[in-house]
């Protein structure tokens, strides 16, 4: 897999903290996804983008 950033092949799942907003509150949400070491861009499949509406 090849970052369509940076073009780096340096991209390693990692749990991150998502940021979902809800009504006036943010809260961070744990979710295991692919993270580019090299420019920080994150890639979410389409479960992890479910998982989150949920959590709204
Ligand atoms: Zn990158």
């Amino acid at each position: 897999m090849r970052c369509i950033i940076c073009h780096d092949y340096r991209i390693e799942v990692m749990e991150v903290k998502e940021e979902v907003t809800v009504g006036n509150d943010i809260v961070y949400v744990p979710v295991r996804i692919p993270v580019c070491q090299t420019c920080g861009e994150r890639y979410y499949d389409r479960r992890t983008f479910q998982f989150l509406e949920d959590v709204e």
